[in-house]
């Protein structure tokens, strides 16, 4: 069975093997005579998959041991608020719009906490990054928020800040939601980590919080007891029923970037080199393009999601109808944004990019 390529932004491709596991798994787990999705939480045979998944996870990501590692649900819109609830302790975050996502989580942390704008690009339409140096961070600031890759505009940040060298002791939070396990994590520079699951990790329905451990336990009153972190930490991530069945399929997944190889490296450094060859093939081929254009600043081009437009916009739903037919799948861009996106995450394979390249050029060649 060849399946099309999916470059959906998310929910997202997930690895062809993973979903084969699952199929086999699906009406009994290891010889258990239950599917996943009928096990209670509490038994011993989902207590070894949510701490393999979590093990797995650790070593993919190298995250030390003074981070915790929390499976949590509401995705990232709800960390938007659950994070000012554990670490704003009712003072002032300064905030690093950048693009969509960052504004959102700008505006809703406001319900919660004296909100800061330390720098936007919005005036460059969220094609630019802000340069660390001009950001205007506050000294009393009890966290400071910034999108590490803005899925719906196409900015990544690759070299995250040192908020040290800034002026800062700030703990920086990131939302890592779409490039989570594309690349490594410099924890030495991260105190928070979240993302929906859906991207990168597996399906919808969960969210991963990496945490340093002394931000724990600092929650507001008002703060719901399955949000508080400490909470949700200190039961293993079963303070309530957690969303057992999208664990276990990240715990596939983490199994299968384990697996992968490129040369010397594996896991996450070995998937880096793939998602870079990736993302320099496409963009590389819109540079030279005549018909499609991106536009966001070369420094900041992110290697998932690849938002381009067509200089003769009357031809998107021509370009659309014929990936499709061709069996390129979702391409259409965000509709705050328009044209197209590609969104290439880890499960999306180089032959899936190669794919999309050729029906690009042809559609510009042949109907120029
Ligand atoms: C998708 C996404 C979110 C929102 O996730 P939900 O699970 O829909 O709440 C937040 N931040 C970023 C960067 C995203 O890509």
């Amino acid at each position: 069975m060849t399946r099309p390529y999916n470059f959906s932004a998310g929910p997202a491709a997930m690895p062809a093997e993973v979903l084969q596991q699952a199929a086999a798994e699906m009406l009994d787990w290891q010889g258990s005579g239950m599917s996943v999705m009928e096990m209670s939480h509490r038994g011993k045979e989902f207590k070894s998959i949510i701490e393999a998944a979590e093990s797995d996870l650790r070593e993919l990501l190298a995250v030390p041991a003074h981070f915790r590692i929390l499976f949590m649900q509401g995705g990232g819109l709800a960390e938007n608020a659950i994070v000012p609830l554990n670490l704003s302790r009712g003072g002032a975050v300064d905030f690093v719009v950048t693009g969509s996502w960052s504004q959102k989580s700008f505006k809703e942390a406001g319900k919660y906490c004296e909100t800061r704008l330390a720098a936007s690009n919005a005036a460059q339409a969220h094609t630019e990054l802000p340069d660390p140096a001009s950001w205007r961070l506050s000294r009393d600031a009890q966290y400071v928020h910034l999108c590490s890759n803005e899925t719906i505009n196409g900015i990544e940040v690759h070299h995250l800040p040192d908020l040290k060298a800034l002026g800062s002791d700030a703990p920086l939070v990131i939302d890592f939601s779409s490039h989570v396990a594309s690349r490594p994590v410099d924890w030495s520079r991260v105190s928070l980590a979240f993302g929906g699951a859906q991207k990168n990790l597996g399906p919808a329905g969960l969210t991963l919080v990496v945490v340093r451990e002394d931000l724990l336990g600092h929650a507001l009153p008002i703060c719901p007891s399955a949000f508080d972190y400490k909470t949700v930490a200190d039961n293993g991530s079963m303070y309530n029923t957690p969303p057992t069945y999208a664990i276990y399929m990240a715990g596939l997944t983490f199994q299968w970037l384990k697996r992968q190889t490129e040369g010397e490296l594996c896991g996450v450094a070995a998937m880096e080199q793939r998602n870079l060859a990736k993302a320099a093939l496409l963009y590389d081929f819109i540079d030279q393009s005549q018909l499609y254009v991106n536009k966001v600043a070369g420094n900041c081009r992110s290697r998932m999601n690849v938002p381009f437009f067509l200089r003769d916009e009357s031809r998107n739903e021509a370009f659309l109808a014929g990936a499709k037919a061709a069996g390129l799948l979702q391409l259409k861009g965000h509709k705050s944004v328009g044209g197209m996106r590609a969104s290439i995450y880890n499960a999306l394979p180089l032959a899936g990019v190669q794919a999309l390249v050729t029906y690009m050029r042809d559609f510009e060649k042949t109907r120029a």
